[in-house]
């Protein structure tokens, strides 16, 4: 059921407004303006400033990546149709503005669920491909692009370019997890995962430190296709990671309740409450991140086996509660990502100890096992352990963090650009081996570096 072709007249203006990321920190000013169609892209790209242009999807990216400080920014979710759909294929062809929760309302009820979701519903399909995202099935799966058949990707010079894994590589590797600096995606072929139905069996253990985690990951994730496991960083001694691991597949229909069998597809992702924008800085401290982390580790199982969830309850618990980074205050929050490669366990077990020790508060942070990296130039999964926190922005935490960028180069990790919000570019040019081939390719198709972005300028990409 593809949707109506867009009548919309090509958009000519746009107004000037402040912009951030999900972390709400380092606001700047661009003139967005609403994408309809490939002629709104070539018309913002016909009178773009010095200051250049980049694509923004539903800005769930914790950083600047999506911002473009004096320049135009192009709001790409009022492109969000569903052109076409082959079910025997298990495909669909979306304009890259739709949100992965728009194709989880259309497309689980017919038994196909996206084919990676990162813990949030709330992207786009382009966003998804520009940032190369990766879900709990990672080590089964790989990341998002590469279930992308092709995508349509409109250049500097206002042409458009149909590229995928078998056509034009270099720049199909170039574009996943390129952050929107070779063009605009337009469009995407991808393929789904097909389900029998929308309910997931669920093995829950509960961890008493992060070298139990990671014996327990390495022995038995091959079992599962999701896996993630939410570790208290506030911990110490011998608790420290100490973690509640869940990991699962979707069910079976025969798998279900009978009640539930006369209806296995039925699903519904709704937001139940909405957080206001009236909190002070400061009320996410030591203490209460501390005592939440102690609630949460004690009400989890011990270990529990093929219980049911929901969608939602498994790959976006936060998702019921709107603006929820507003609990950070006006200052905002950083997400700090990294991973180490396999055999520098060591490493990932001192940046732990020394989060903990700093007192910098963390609500839960999430640790995974990746499986193999793709060619993507600046794509961030590789094989390795990966841990994710968020973390208040408050005075020592740069510090901090600059000393943990030190520890990841040293054991030749890596951060996560669509979480970054700070990373030193000296740094950033070592965790990443592969970025000049990276700059050849957008140089090749951007001469001028009209696709631009406060991330770009700030990390010279
Ligand atoms: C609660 C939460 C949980 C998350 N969990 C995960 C996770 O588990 N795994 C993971 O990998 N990520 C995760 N993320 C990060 C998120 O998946 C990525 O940042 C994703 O890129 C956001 O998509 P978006 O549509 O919001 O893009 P935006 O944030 O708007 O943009 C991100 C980048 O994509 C580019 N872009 C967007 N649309 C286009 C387009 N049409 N053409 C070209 N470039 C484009 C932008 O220029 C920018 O560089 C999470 C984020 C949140 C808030």
């Amino acid at each position: 059921m593809p949707d109506a072709p867009t009548t919309a007249a090509p958009t000519t203006g746009g107004e000037t407004v402040q912009l951030t990321g999900w972390g709400r920190t380092a606001p700047t000013p661009a003139t967005l303006v609403p994408v309809h169609g490939d002629d709104d892209v070539r018309a913002v790209l016909a009178r773009h400033g010095s200051r250049g242009v980049v694509a923004r999807g539903l800005a769930r990216s914790y950083g600047d990546a999506a911002q473009n400080a004096g320049g135009s920014v192009l709001a790409m979710t009022t492109a969000d149709r569903v052109l076409d759909v082959d079910l025997p294929a298990g495909e669909i062809e979306v304009e890259a503005g739709i949100s992965l929760d728009r194709l989880m309302n259309l497309f689980v009820p017919m038994g196909f669920f996206v084919p990676v979701t990162p813990g949030t519903r709330y992207v786009t399909v382009g966003g998804a491909i520009a940032g190369d995202i990766h879900g709990k099935n990672h080590h089964q799966a790989g990341s998002f692009s590469q279930h992308v058949r092709w995508l349509d990707l409109l250049l500097a010079d206002g042409s458009v370019r149909r590229v995928g894994p078998d056509q034009d590589p270099d720049l199909f590797w170039a574009t996943a997890g390129g952050m929107g600096l070779t063009g605009v995606i337009l469009r995407a072929r991808v393929r789904m995962k097909p389900i029998e139905s929308s309910r997931l069996l669920v093995d829950t253990d509960r961890t008493p430190n992060l070298d139990a985690l990671m014996a327990l990951l390495t022995e038995t994730d091959h079992l599962y296709d999701y896996s993630v496991a939410w570790i208290d960083c506030v911990a110490r001694g011998r608790r420290m990671g100490r973690s509640v691991l869940t990991r699962g597949r979707f069910a079976r229909r025969d798998e279900l309740p009978a009640r539930k069998q006369a209806d296995p597809l039925r699903y519904s992702g709704s937001v139940k409450l909405s957080v206001p924008d009236v909190f002070p800085p400061g009320l996410l401290n030591a203490a209460t991140v501390a005592a939440f982390n102690e609630v949460w580790y004690r009400k989890a199982p011990k270990r529990k086996r093929d219980q049911l969830q929901s969608i939602p309850t498994f790959f976006h618990p936060l998702d019921g509660v709107a603006h929820w980074n507003r609990i950070y205050g006006p200052r905002g929050f950083v997400q700090y990502q990294f991973t180490v490669p396999f055999g520098q366990e060591e490493a990932m077990r001192e940046a732990l100890g020394r989060i903990s020790r700093s007192g910098h508060a963390s609500f839960l942070a999430v640790l995974k096992r990746f499986g193999e990296g793709n060619p993507g130039m600046l794509s961030y999964p590789s094989p390795g352990w990966t841990l994710a926190l968020d973390i208040p922005v408050v005075k020592g935490l740069a510090a901090l963090l600059d000393e943990l960028d030190e520890l990841v180069v040293a054991a030749d990790g890596r951060i996560y650009l669509a979480k970054d919000s700070r990373v030193r570019p000296e740094l950033f040019e070592r965790m990443y081996p592969r970025l000049e081939e990276f700059r050849k390719v957008r140089a090749q198709v951007d001469p001028d570096g009209v696709f631009t972005s406060d991330l770009a300028r700030r990390l010279s990409l």
